[in-house]
């Protein structure tokens, strides 16, 4: 069983390898990074649980850092999941670009996505909701 990646390829590769055999990133270099280039980079993990664990933790830590990289998997990211915790992290940043970011999110085209940003800046829409079903059972 794999349980490492290269962080410049993300292949499965042997714990103790120092150098990749696939695409020869010296994995000093990655050693050598701040832990806060080292999330960015792990934004790219092929795992999506780690992918979403590190969108929320640079949502708690408001890294700022990461806000290119998250613009650019707004468009690749295939999972709803991983692009709502994507929508807290930005929210939590609260900052002019992630709120530029979260803007461009409201036409994304899983529509999910826009009606998640809408119900959790309006909560009183859910409320409205619960009654329509309440209206209904009666
Ligand atoms: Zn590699």
């Amino acid at each position: 069983m794999i349980h490492f990646f290269c962080p410049s390829c993300w292949r499965g590769i042997l714990e103790n390898i120092v150098i990749c055999p696939y695409c020869n990133y010296d994995l000093k270099d990655f050693n050598a990074l701040s832990y806060d280039d080292k999330l960015i980079l792990s934004l790219k993990h092929p795992v999506k649980e780690i992918r979403r664990l590190v969108i929320f933790v640079i949502g708690l830590k408001k890294l700022k850092k990461a806000l290119p990289e998250l613009e650019k998997m707004i468009d690749h990211e295939e999972d709803p999941i991983i692009l709502i915790e994507i929508v807290k992290a930005l929210r939590q940043i609260n900052d002019k670009d992630s709120k530029a970011i979260l803007e461009k999110m409201r036409s994304h085209r899983f529509s999910i996505i826009s009606q998640y940003i809408e119900q959790i800046e309006n909560p009183q829409i859910k409320e409205f909701y619960g009654k329509t079903i309440n209206f209904n059972n009666k």
